[in-house]
């Protein structure tokens, strides 16, 4: 099997190598205010079969039982050693029968390592870098991509350079310097913080894990969608089977890109028959894909939403994932931050699920149109933080004072 980069706007390829990160031609279209233009998907050509390992591992076993049956362009001996991945799919029986929606599914990716779904996406950079001899990565953040970096990176014992805003909520950076990283703290915004972190990776030559800008990001950010055709099969006995809907917290656009690209992957593989409809998840006052969705094109507005994992002025991965959902009859749909919070706290208190306000978000956009989805239709809603990483923003909704 053979692994390339490949162009989705203008089809070029490369190799993946180390430097190479966005499309020659197509990245030349950037500029300030946009999308990221020339973003590469990763893709193999060839026959894919699958690598041997233990069956039966649970969660805390190793890299390559974690990755069993998943394709990926990083072999798994790379991969350091902690459990990422492999989180449980819950059938949150008190929450379905309060709500009456015996088929909803909850993807819990708050037991990530370090509390959230990021980690996919830094344990396949690492597993890179370590097949390259590569000592240190560089990325910016909102707070969890910083922390699951340091996180993974004290596990492989790479070097992590984090360019954090100042405003990231304190948990995440306390993590951060946990983990041991370097906290390089920006006066400004995540899309300051972006620029300054490329600029650091492009003087210094060390590896960026940038979101949407590296590849890998996408692509690690694809796992979890084997992960639920797995496990939604092993519930219905048979191998595996794709969910009718899939609810994705969306900012940037990379977990949803990356999510649709696992299902792309399983249906190429013969494994399911049908791809899911995908719901791109939104606050309303940070929802430039999902208006996007509507009119067609970008309007970048600041940010305001308390949700800050998914609080972004510019989507760095929207036109790719704009494509991606326009391709499979994707959705979208917008929540304000008080539904956000009274989510977070039905959801905690009917399921035992304590989901930081991206998350919740997730959750309030599935309660807003579940009435448009048939009851039996099995619907999953990805979890992607923990709720102990924001207590702040989880504070207000319970009138609770810190
Ligand atoms: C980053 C993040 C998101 C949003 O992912 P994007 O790829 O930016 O759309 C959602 N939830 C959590 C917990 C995150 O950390």
């Amino acid at each position: 099997m053979k692994w390339l980069y490949r162009c989705p706007s203008c089809g070029s390829s490369y190799a993946i190598e180390p430097g190479r990160y966005l499309c020659e031609a197509c990245g030349k279209k950037n500029a300030p205010g946009i999308p990221l233009q020339g973003v590469l998907e990763c893709v193999w050509e060839g026959n894919f079969v699958p690598e041997a390992s233990s069956p039966g591992l649970a969660v805390s076993a190793s890299p390559a039982a974690a990755l069993k049956d998943i394709p990926l362009p990083v072999e798994s001996g790379f991969f350091p050693p902690l459990p990422v991945g492999n989180t449980p799919l819950w059938s949150p029986s008190r929450l379905r029968d309060a709500l009456d929606a015996p088929g909803l599914w909850l993807k819990d990716d708050t037991c990530n390592p370090s509390g959230s779904y990021k980690d996919r996406a830094s344990w396949l950079v690492a597993a890179f870098a370590r097949k390259h001899g590569i000592k240190e990565i560089a990325l910016a953040s909102t707070g969890n991509a910083a922390s699951s970096m340091a996180c993974v990176g004290a596990a492989a014992g790479l070097k992590i350079t984090v360019y954090l805003p100042k405003a990231a909520p304190a948990a995440k950076r306390v993590q951060v310097l946990q983990y041991g990283a370097e906290l390089r703290e920006v006066e400004g915004t995540y899309d300051l913080a972006f620029d300054q972190s490329l600029a650091y990776s492009r003087a210094t030559g060390v590896l960026s894990r940038n979101t949407a800008y590296n590849p890998l990001t996408i692509e690690g950010k694809k796992t979890a969608s084997f992960e639920i055709a797995r496990d939604l099969g092993a519930w219905k006995g048979k191998p595996w089977a794709a969910p009718g809907h899939v609810f994705v917290p969306t900012g940037d656009g990379v977990i949803m890109a990356g999510v649709v690209k696992g299902f792309e992957d399983l249906l190429k593989l013969g494994r399911i028959d049908r791809m899911p409809v995908f719901w791109a998840a939104q606050a309303q006052g940070s929802s430039a894909i999902a208006r996007a969705l509507d009119s067609g094109v970008f309007e970048i507005r600041p940010s305001s939403t308390l949700a800050d994992s998914i609080s972004v002025d510019v989507p760095r991965n929207g036109s790719f994932a704009l494509e991606k959902l326009k391709k499979h009859r994707g959705r979208g749909v917008q929540v304000s931050d008080q539904e956000i919070l009274e989510a977070q706290k039905t959801l905690a208190s009917l399921s035992g699920l304590f989901a930081e306000p991206s998350s919740a978000c997730a959750f309030a956009c599935w309660l807003k149109v579940r009435k448009s989805i048939p009851r039996e239709e099995d619907v999953v809603v990805m979890l992607t933080g923990s709720g102990l990483k924001d207590i702040a923003f989880a504070a207000r909704g319970i009138g609770c004072r810190l």
